[in-house]
């Protein structure tokens, strides 16, 4: 089979060294020459901020953190970095946190080293978003992708192991979707199975044992794959039914993910005979979809989409909405037929 394709990958420097946040952040802001850090970490996280950033030359730092970084946050934070005449962002937190620094480079050009308490993966994307009212506006620049990421494992040790499995599941499902997303590759092939079989170690030891650092470390690492996976691959079939079902009925982002995937592997796996062996492999099962449900067994899993808000009427409007949003070359031929089974399927909370 010949070998054909076109990859990019994303400028960055990625640090793994559980421990020593502290110092290794103190290089990194150092290697970019910068020498006046403005710190974004919500007030929750602002005693791990201080011990993470001591050795950092700090002029200011922020804590108006808020979920999905709504502009007038964003633009209070923009204005604190040109006051300050900041040279460098510092982000430590998730998801939410990292968003808002690269709000703040968005419009000003700075660089973010940042420094992940979960397992979003934002930090490993161009990607940026930005709430007004109710609308959520999400765009690509190079200028937000973090120059340098520092990844702690010590610092996900607080994160609530209902939470942890939840993102991490989430991460799951990017490294399963990039399978067959429309611009996937080889490359994104190889970071999304050793992505899976990361997670796969991971996220079990996390639930048995949430105090294990080399479990959260397994975790973290699957977790940065799987956004760099995801990245590069784009929204595959699972996470056009998820976007379309948390747009339409509101429902939980993580808890919808997680239901939903094992449907979606079923339906793609047999169209996908030498991927379906890969991830089986990393799954370390005789089947993709054998791996996938033991792991969601192992973790306690979310089942049903009916315990999460979906009602029965809500699914045939979601099968049109669906096949609108699908992507074309989805593995599987799409019909109403096929997604209303699967739907009703992850609705009721019957394994495939
Ligand atoms: P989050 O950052 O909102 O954090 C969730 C909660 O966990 C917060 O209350 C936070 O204070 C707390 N928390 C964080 N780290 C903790 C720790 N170590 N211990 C204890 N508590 C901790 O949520 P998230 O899941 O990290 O990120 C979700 C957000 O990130 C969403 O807005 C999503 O859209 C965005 N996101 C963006 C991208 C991208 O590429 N742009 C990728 C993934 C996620």
């Amino acid at each position: 089979m010949s070998v054909r394709f076109t990859h990019e990958n994303l400028p960055q420097r990625v640090v793994f060294a559980s421990f020593e946040a502290a110092d290794r952040l103190v290089e990194e802001v150092a290697r970019l020459g910068a020498s006046r850090a403005m710190v974004i970490a919500g007030t929750g996280a602002a005693a791990l901020a201080d011990s993470v950033t001591a050795g950092v030359p700090v002029v200011v730092r922020h804590t108006e953190v808020a979920m999905h970084v709504p502009t007038d946050v964003a633009d209070r934070a923009r204005e604190v970095a040109e006051a300050h005449q900041v040279d460098v962002l510092v982000s430590v937190g998730g998801g939410s946190t990292t968003g808002l620094a690269k709000a703040v480079a968005l419009t000003t050009g700075l660089p973010i080293v940042a420094v992940p308490t979960t397992y979003a993966g934002s930090e490993a994307t161009s990607v940026w978003g930005l709430t007004e009212g109710s609308r959520k506006r999400t765009g690509t620049d190079p200028r937000v992708l973090p120059r340098a990421i520092v990844y702690d494992a010590t610092l996900t040790l607080s994160l609530p192991v209902e939470m942890s499995v939840a993102s991490g599941l989430n991460a799951l499902a990017h490294c399963v979707d990039s399978m067959w997303a429309p611009r996937t590759d080889p490359i994104d092939h190889a970071i999304a199975l050793e992505g899976i079989r990361a997670l796969t170690e991971g996220l079990p030891r996390v639930v048995a044992a949430p105090h294990d650092v080399e479990g959260r470390e397994q975790a973290l690492y699957g977790a940065y794959l799987a956004a760099v996976a995801f990245a590069s691959a784009g929204s595959g079939l699972h996470h056009k039914i998820c976007h379309v079902l948390g747009g339409m009925y509101n429902l939980p982002h993580a808890h919808t993910h997680a239901v939903v995937l094992p449907h979606v592997l079923a339906l793609n796996a047999p169209a996908v005979p030498r991927l379906e062996q890969r991830m089986a492999v990393a799954f370390d099962a005789r089947s993709a979809l054998v791996g996938l449900q033991r792991l969601r067994e192992r973790v306690h899993a979310p089942r049903a989409l009916r315990d999460y808000g979906l009602r029965k009427e809500d699914i045939d409007p979601a099968v049109d909405a669906v096949l609108a949003a699908a992507p074309p070359d989805n593995p599987t031929p799409l019909t109403a037929a096929n997604l209303e089974r699967l739907l009703h399927a992850a609705w009721e909370g019957r394994q495939p």
